[in-house]
């Protein structure tokens, strides 16, 4: 079977990827082929943070490899937290600061509306393909729940009244935007 390296360095990561993409490619992550896992993320958009970090990859080994970005756009801020979602209350990456900093800047508005919007950039034979996965959602008034990471307790999936921080893995796992984003490459991967 292919192999494919997915441009990151945290190893839980990869082997949800891995799982994803089971019985298509077999997925590598940097600590394999013993690249550095810290790329700076300076692009403006996603998009451009995915390829960065894939093309970091492809013009140091020249192998298949893929990245991805992910970010939190709220209707009510113009987008933001999105390409800043890590970043979004300090320069350190801190998801409970972001939370409350997030609460904050939502605190007067009545449109909760936002989505997590996953981008992948994969490259192969040098050319660039991009998916993209995205879950609808509302922000919730305060966190709730106990499971998963970021910005889950503030994130309320459309159809759902729960946060994802309220949700088995197994169960935000199978709408989250991660998954679509997965679910798309999975497909174009098949297909070749
Ligand atoms: P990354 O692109 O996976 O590093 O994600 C950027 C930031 O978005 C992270 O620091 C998290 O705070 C947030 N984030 C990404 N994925 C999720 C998620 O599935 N749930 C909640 N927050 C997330």
């Amino acid at each position: 079977m292919k192999e494919l390296l997915f441009v990151s360095g945290n190893a839980h990561k990869v082997s949800e990827v891995n799982a994803y993409l089971a019985g298509v490619v077999r997925v590598i992550g940097l600590q394999h082929v013993g690249l550095q896992a810290t790329i700076e993320e300076t692009e403006d958009s996603l998009a451009g943070n995915a390829r960065l970090k894939a093309q970091y990859a492809w013009d140091r080994l020249g192998v298949p490899c893929f990245a991805d970005d992910t970010g939190l756009e709220v209707n009510a801020l113009n987008g933001a937290p999105g390409v800043h979602s890590a970043r979004y209350a300090s320069a350190q990456p801190d998801d409970a600061a972001n939370r409350s900093k997030l609460l904050r800047e939502m605190q007067h508005h009545l449109d909760r509306r936002a989505a997590f919007h996953t981008v992948i950039c994969l490259i192969s034979e040098g050319h660039h393909h991009y998916f993209h996965g995205r879950v609808h959602g509302t922000i919730g008034r305060e966190a709730r729940g106990g499971e998963g990471f970021g910005y889950d307790s503030l994130f309320v999936p459309a159809g759902s009244s729960r946060t994802f921080a309220e949700m088995a893995l197994d169960e935000k796992n199978l709408i989250s935007h991660r998954a679509r984003a997965l679910h798309e490459i999975r497909q174009f991967l098949v297909g070749r």
